[in-house]
């Protein structure tokens, strides 16, 4: 057993805010000092809070390996992924978007990223069988739309189920992306799937998103529901036609539907890519532009890739990145805003200890916001924010808060049988030098994360899927189980 003592420690789930304490751990659990310690070590002066947990990245299988390059930092192979979260003092990440079809390759890469405990969210919106099991209007397509989305979940060991760009936004005679929303919350319900659902809306990066969503949260009418990467949904047009921050609007409708939770998604300056399965973003934004890829993925939609870069001097970039704090800054709860940058989308994870900077401390934020575009913050309500988050909402942010919403019960916590790690930070009044270099980040073996197994009934969705997949059926069986025997 190995005990820390004097430890500052934040511990939401258990109430605990700064209090000086002793933690001991063993095999990778905390556990209670029985004075049998085989190692003490002194941490005078050390916060501890539990392993961070990202809520939404994207870390393995496609469309990842088309950017992957091992001179790239932002996107070398999966070996040094692990070591550069748990540096940071993170011990998990979600996956949020891997295809089914594509879920052994997924899970493979996942297994060489060292130490970092991972879960999939395996996605739907534009797969052919799913628009057409949604848009059935039958007792048959009643029962046949949770039995697909149970296989989806057990063929991919996933642990839960993401919505991307349903309809393409559009709505028909046939289909509508309201539809599939609220059909879509209540199977993830039904399923009793831990995580909510986990919805990429429609018209990301467009300035009519913002109406769209609070519309959505609206439609919700109270039930369970996650919004991934809100940044990108946080745009309007003021009276001169110019692109301008919506987030005042999004944070009102998060703060008055507690129901409600999301990401942040906040962009960051420097390399990123736009990797996503919203193929009608991509077509409009990536087209034309150097290292585009698109791309159909058998029965499962598609996606593409586009390597970019922010800058601060970009009025558009400035914008973005201002939204995503201004999220922030505005979210009453913490718990229901989880910091994220999408990665690599809004860029690279590595930028969490400068974005938990610019929140903790207001003469920083002033002094970055010098840097950025003058006319995008002009017309931003940042630089007249006070707010300064306290380690304890920290805490809440980047770990009791996502660990709640994906039902990791021991973890994002530091009560006795927690197994989601421990990060330790020397206090320092730098916060990004303090959170860029844990003193300790302990972690017990690595985990997937799936959901628990959900019962289907195998013929039926032999036959629902018949003709659909080049893939047989019966090779598409339990993922699940040769996924648990990898570790
Ligand atoms: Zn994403």
């Amino acid at each position: 057993m190995l005990k820390l003592k004097n430890l500052k420690v934040y511990d939401p789930v258990n109430g605990v805010n700064g209090e000086i304490k002793d933690i001991c751990m063993e095999d990778g659990l905390i556990v209670s000092d029985n004075d049998k310690a085989d190692e003490i070590r002194d941490m005078s002066g050390h916060i501890a809070m539990a392993g961070a947990i990202d809520i939404h990245t994207h870390i393995a299988g496609e469309p990842l390996p088309f950017l992957r390059d091992a001179d790239n930092p932002l996107l070398a192979p999966s070996q040094i992924l692990g070591e550069q979260y748990l540096g940071l003092g993170y011990t998990v990440a979600v996956n949020a978007a891997m295809c089914a079809l594509n879920a052994r390759e997924a899970i493979l890469e996942e297994n060489a990223i060292k130490d970092l405990d991972i879960g999939n969210l395996v996605w739907v919106g534009e797969n052919p069988l799913f628009t057409k099991l949604i848009n059935e209007e039958s007792k048959e397509s009643n029962k046949s739309l949770p039995e697909y989305l149970s296989w989806l979940l057990s063929i991919s060991g996933a642990l839960g189920l993401k919505l991307i760009n349903p309809c393409g936004g559009q709505s028909s005679a046939e289909s509508s992306y309201h539809k599939t929303i609220d059909k879509m919350i209540d199977a993830t319900m039904d399923l009793r799937l831990a995580h909510p659902l986990h919805l990429h809306h429609p018209f990301l990066g467009s300035n009519i998103a913002s109406d769209a969503v609070c519309e959505t949260i609206k439609a919700a009418a109270g039930r369970p529901l996650h919004l991934a990467h809100l940044q990108f949904y946080g745009y309007t047009k003021n009276s001169n036609d110019e692109t301008i921050s919506a987030a005042e609007k999004l944070a009102d409708a998060i703060n008055s539907n507690p129901n409600i939770t999301c990401d942040v998604g906040a962009v960051t300056f420097g390399e990123a890519a736009a990797v996503t399965a919203d193929l009608e973003f991509g077509e409009k934004f990536g087209k034309s532009k150097k290292g585009f890829v698109s791309t159909l993925w058998e029965a499962d939609g598609g996606f593409c890739v586009l390597p970019m870069k922010y800058s601060a001097k970009n009025r558009m970039n400035a914008t973005q990145f201002l939204t995503g704090l201004e999220l922030m800054l505005l979210v009453k709860d913490p718990s229901r805003i989880c910091l994220t940058t999408d990665f690599p989308n809004g860029g690279s994870f590595l930028a969490y200890p400068y974005l938990i900077h610019l929140l903790m401390d207001k003469s920083f934020r002033d002094e970055e916001l010098k840097k950025l575009n003058s006319k995008a913050l002009a017309t931003s309500a940042v630089p007249s924010i006070k707010r300064e988050y306290s380690y304890y909402e920290i805490a809440q942010m980047t770990r009791s808060g996502p660990a709640k919403l994906l039902g990791f019960s021991g973890k994002g916590h530091l009560g006795i049988g927690a197994n989601g790690g421990l990060s330790c930070y020397k206090e320092m009044g730098n916060k990004e030098d303090m959170f860029r270099n844990p003193a300790a980040c302990l972690k017990g073996k690595k985990e997937l994360l799936s959901a628990p197994k959900i019962e289907y009934n195998i013929d039926f969705v032999k036959k629902l899927t018949e003709g659909v997949y080049s893939v047989a059926f019966e090779d598409l069986e339990d993922v699940h189980s040769w996924a648990q025997s990898l570790h």
